[in-house]
């Protein structure tokens, strides 16, 4: 059985999906985009080098969600583009908008006295706080084990000829990140205090076991931040002086052990940030917010640096340094930008 991909007139939607590979090993994963009807150009764009790059010999299916109905023209437009089985869903409910106890006056005022990236967007706060608690529970991606979030406009610049998400689960890990940057502080000012505060609550959810909270932090004073180097002292978090240094995995490139996300710890230091009405009030970011949950919860080998995929996200990317691919990539490591390493630099140590 095929596809003919030569009659136009078909309706992709009607056509059975058929793989190139029945891959004897799978893992059930999957791409996972919001996106919204306007982004069909960029959303086919990302897809179109997915495929070329890694899924034409995988076959992953991509699942498509969305505050308001796709159109038919972004479902076909989508279906037209890979073999692969798709899905679209609609996100409602609770997981969109504003949770009854929002000041939603002072949410609005907020908005309007802010002047960062996405400070005046009020889509963009129900966005970031979808991502961050509850696209792992749409009905669509529930019973996913793994998710690789996508986005509209993003490069994937290498072959990638092996299984990311295979290569996860055979080396237990949870979090995959490409990108690591540095969080624009205004948009989180009491997000470290709220994180604190959950700490003290629960130090028994804090992974006593390298955990990586001395990636994402530092010290006040340069000389203790200096003599700490990679020693972590006993409760250090919750020292006055001692603070979120902005570090973040990119999360429009992710690739995760969903259970992680579902898992006790993870849901109630969510539901704690959202009831502290960050997302509203502020403009808290998902990747943060994985991030620090991560660097409390997980120990550091269960996050994975895909340093050989290339990518690239509106505006800043990341190219492979290592020489031996440097023929599977169509881009240029030497134009990796230094802001872009900070963090990521810190990470290797
Ligand atoms: P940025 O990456 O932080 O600049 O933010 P984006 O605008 O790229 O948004 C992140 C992701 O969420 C993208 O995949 C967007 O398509 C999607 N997104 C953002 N806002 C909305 C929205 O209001 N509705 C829907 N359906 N998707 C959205
Ligand atoms: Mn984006």
């Amino acid at each position: 059985k095929y596809v003919d991909t030569n009659n136009k007139t078909k309706n992709f939607e009607n056509i059975e999906k058929v793989g190139i590979v029945d891959r004897i090993e799978r893992v059930n994963g999957a791409f996972v985009a919001l996106v919204r009807n306007s982004e069909l150009i960029g959303m086919q764009s990302a897809v179109r080098q997915i495929e070329d790059r890694f899924n034409n010999k995988f076959n992953y299916p991509y699942i498509f969600l969305n505050d308001k109905e796709f159109t038919q023209e972004f479902k076909s437009g989508i279906r037209s583009i890979t073999k692969a089985n798709v899905t679209f869903g609609l996100v409602e409910g609770e997981s969109w908008g504003y949770p009854y106890w929002i000041d939603i006056d002072r949410a609005d005022e907020e908005r309007e006295y802010s002047d960062y990236v996405y400070g005046d967007s009020e889509s963009y706060r129900f966005m970031c706080r979808f991502q961050s608690g509850y696209i792992f529970r749409h009905p669509l991606v529930e019973n996913l084990d793994y998710y690789w979030r996508i986005e509209p406009d993003v490069k994937y610049y290498c072959d990638i000829d092996y299984d990311p998400f295979l290569f996860m689960k055979e080396n237990k890990l949870v979090y995959g990140f490409n990108m690591a940057l540095e969080e624009i502080h205004d948009t989180i000012p009491t997000l470290w205090n709220t994180t604190k505060e959950f700490m003290t609550k629960n130090p028994h959810l804090i992974n006593p076991e390298n955990n990586f909270l001395n990636w994402i932090t530092k010290y006040k004073n340069k000389k203790r931040n200096e003599k700490r180097e990679n020693e972590q002292l006993e409760n250090e978090y919750l020292q006055d002086e001692y603070f979120y240094n902005g570090c973040h995995f990119w999360s429009n490139f992710e690739i995760v052990d969903l259970s992680f996300y579902r898992s006790e710890a993870y849901l109630d230091y969510f539901d704690y940030l959202d009831y502290s009405g960050g997302f509203f009030y502020e403009r808290w970011g998902d990747a943060p917010i994985h991030t620090i949950a991560a660097a409390m919860f997980l120990k550091k080998e269960q996050v994975h640096f895909f340093r050989d995929i290339g990518y690239y996200h509106p505006d800043l990317g990341y190219c492979p340094e290592e020489t031996d691919r440097v023929g599977a990539c169509s881009c240029d490591s030497s134009k990796n930008v230094v802001y872009n390493q900070k963090c990521r630099r810190k990470w290797d140590i």
